[in-house]
């Protein structure tokens, strides 16, 4: 639509042959000029790179592409032959584009690009704007000359018991270049970033009350001011840098900053304290002589968890800290990277990822992706230091600590929070409900609702589907004894109407954690641009997860549904990431599917669906345990 618009502005009165070029997708690419584009003060000169219906379409293996995916942190997997480029971001969010299709998706969002992708000379080509959005690089035109600015493009509010935090998330790695405290706000200022936030966001959280982004600065040059409105007597935190471009803020409700009752500092050099977080990194100043260097990071899978050894020659200081989504990591400081950089998926039941990479300066930073709460320990090593994770869940885990490595190594972990007043709290958002706060609750998830209709074909909607199936789920349930929470009942949304994607998901996880239910299971119905794909698949993410959506899975097959097998695949849906306990998304059926339509619009069909969904959950979980009802199987 956009682009049509833009089109018709530039050409003029030739509107009408640019519709008809537009409309012509198979011409040859017309021969507009390539504007000059500019990231971080840079030109990007690509190999090659043709102008098309107002975006730009680049090889995917073109230097000047990979730099941009290496600098934003995110990889690429495609082959030749392959009809999907699956784009992985340093959130971590998959992008994934089809060749021959303007759809591509972000995450759980939709989104058309101005051509589709195609593969030429056993490369693909990809619309250049399209994938920089995707990366949170917001194209901006800069007096013809196109400038890929950095975005901080989301701000998560993480809520719950007694402790808030705002996360915000940025292109590149996010550090606040200033903070001051005004009567009513705290403001954190992003220098050499836009933003595409909305400008006001009203909030409901501890010590919060609303969200202000506000942008000055030039397109080459930008600066954003996130301001966070506090409730009287609330306090916000110095934020903290983490991995993934996170930039996290604490919040309090009332009084005290934390630093009063933070634990006394361990006894190590300054080199382990970390930078004031609101200061711009100390990037001019040399590395101290002599720095140490991380020669080896190996991730083993053991017994009870999975141990990363690190080896460090030299004296180093380290500290490690525990995010919020479970994630965690180590900074060693006064080191180089002298191992390859890089992002593994594990497949440990306790983490499923680990991520190793120099910072800016001299600081070395191992991260993990945790699947619950884990138990870590850290402790210097003969040859470095040694990250154990037990899969063990635990309610009061340790937030932060810090230690050296070389000659006088010493560790430090820094108390759970206990009690209503977390003793680090600067780095404790939370561990969440502990998982199975009743064991006889299985909350269900009718995707999406009201503003939000999902996918659509002839007289049937994707809401209205998923709500039909997941009632018919719910009734089956019940009578098996088993509680039942739907995120939804009725054609609603579940946060607010036309809120951001991610507000909604994250309220219908925030029913289950809240709830501390059993099990979450999402129910969709999947849909394409063309009607060949067909069949049901179970999506889950969390390693630990796998057997549940095995266990689901198993029944789609046994219950003759007559669709296609399409398989267990991982994926990091939001709502799978995001629950504190097992979780799966079930795509149902192709509503673009011919076959798969007149099986979705029947409601035989629909409770065949709903019986299997059910079965999964009894296979996996067993009957509503100790209940009187166990009769009823
Ligand atoms: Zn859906």
């Amino acid at each position: 639509m956009l682009w049509t618009n833009r089109c018709a502005v530039r050409i003029g009165s030739a509107g009408v042959l640019c519709t008809l070029a537009l409309l012509l997708h198979a011409l040859p690419a017309q021969a507009q000029a390539v504007p000059q584009i500019v990231f971080q003060n840079q030109r990007l000169s690509f190999s090659h790179a043709t102008a098309q219906h107002n975006d730009v379409a680049v090889a995917l293996h073109d230097p000047a592409v990979q730099s941009l995916l290496t600098h934003t942190g995110a990889s690429v997997t495609w082959q030749p032959g392959e009809r999907y480029v699956l784009v992985t971001t340093a959130e971590p969010r998959i992008v994934s584009f089809a060749l021959g299709d303007t759809r591509y998706d972000s995450g759980d969002v939709s989104a058309r690009a101005a051509f589709a992708p195609y593969e030429r000379d056993g490369d693909v080509y990809l619309p250049l704007y399209a994938l920089a959005r995707a990366l949170y690089l917001e194209p901006k035109n800069d007096r013809g000359t196109i400038v890929l600015q950095p975005q901080i493009a989301v701000a998560e509010v993480q809520s719950q018991r007694d402790v808030a935090a705002v996360v915000l998330h940025g292109a590149l790695p996010l550090r606040a270049s200033k903070r001051s405290v005004l009567r009513d706000r705290v403001v954190y200022e992003f220098a050499g970033f836009g933003s595409t936030l909305e400008r006001s966001r009203k909030v409901r959280a501890n010590g919060l009350s609303e969200i202000d982004v506000e942008m000055s600065g030039t397109t080459r040059d930008p600066l954003t001011r996130v301001s966070l409105v506090l409730a009287p007597g609330a306090s916000a935190a110095d934020g903290i840098a983490g991995a993934y471009h996170d930039f996290s803020i604490a919040l309090a409700a009332h009084g005290a900053l934390a630093r009063t009752s933070t634990p006394p500092p361990p006894p190590v050099p300054a080199a382990a304290t970390p930078a004031p977080e609101d200061s711009v990194p100390p990037q001019s100043a040399a590395p101290p002589p002599q720095a140490a260097a991380v020669t080896s990071v190996t991730g083993l899978q053991t017994g009870d968890g999975f141990d990363v050894q690190i080896t460090v020659e030299g004296n180093a200081a380290f500290d490690w800290h525990r995010l919020l989504d479970n994630r965690w990591y180590i900074d060693i400081h006064n080191a180089r990277l002298q191992a390859p950089a890089g992002d593994t998926p594990e497949s440990a039941p306790s983490v499923t990822s680990m991520r190793v990479h120099q910072l800016a300066g001299d600081t070395v930073r191992v991260a993990l992706t945790l699947t619950g709460t884990k138990q870590v320990d850290v402790a210097p090593s003969e040859r470095g230091v040694s990250v154990s994770v037990k899969d063990v869940d635990s309610d009061s885990v340790a937030r932060s600590g810090s230690g050296t490595v070389g000659s006088n190594a010493t560790a430090y972990a820094n108390p759970a929070p206990s009690g209503s007043a977390p003793a680090d709290w600067k780095f404790s958002p939370t561990p969440g409900a502990p998982a199975s706060a009743n064991p006889r609750l299985i909350v269900i998830d009718p995707g999406h609702g009201g503003s939000d209709g999902g996918a659509a074909r002839g007289a049937l909607s994707e809401k209205a589907l998923n709500l039909e199936i997941s009632k018919r789920l719910r009734a089956i349930l019940i009578a098996r004894g088993w509680e039942v929470q739907m995120t939804r009942s009725t054609d609603v949304d579940v946060y607010a109407p036309n809120d951001s994607a991610r507000d909604e998901l994250q309220a219908r996880d925030d029913i289950a954690n809240h709830a501390g239910a059993r099990l979450f299971v999402s129910v969709h119905t999947n849909s394409y641009s063309g009607s060949g794909p067909s069949g049901t698949t179970t999506y889950f993410y969390k390693a630990v997860d796998r057997g549940f959506a095995d266990a689901m899975h198993r029944r789609f097959l046994a219950a003759n549904l007559g669709t296609k097998d399409d398989g267990v695949v991982k994926n990091n849906f939001y709502v799978l990431v995001h629950s504190n306990m097992p979780a799966v998304l079930i795509e149902t059926a192709f509503l673009s599917n011919p076959d798969d339509y007149s099986l979705l619009a029947s409601a035989a069909w629909q409770q065949k669906m709903a019986q299997a969904i059910a079965d999964g959950i009894d296979d996996y979980a067993g009957s509503p345990s100790s209940s009187s009802q166990s009769g009823q199987r």
